[in-house]
């Protein structure tokens, strides 16, 4: 998964995927899969600040 550095704390952040996207990208598959096109949300580990890329 991708890593990116907050850019509050410049701490380590991963992206994800929430459970209710996947499920559209096997409901709706083929056309679900460009849901996956779509950026993830990252979220740091250090202080829980959410952001998108
Ligand atoms: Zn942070």
């Amino acid at each position: 998964m991708a890593q990116l550095s907050c850019p509050k704390c410049a701490g380590i952040s991963n992206g994800k995927r929430g459970f209710w996207l996947w499920f559209f990208v096997i409901i709706l598959f083929p056309i679900g899969l460009v849901l996956l096109l779509l950026k993830p949300k990252y979220t740091c580990s250090k202080c829980g600040f959410m952001f998108k890329q």
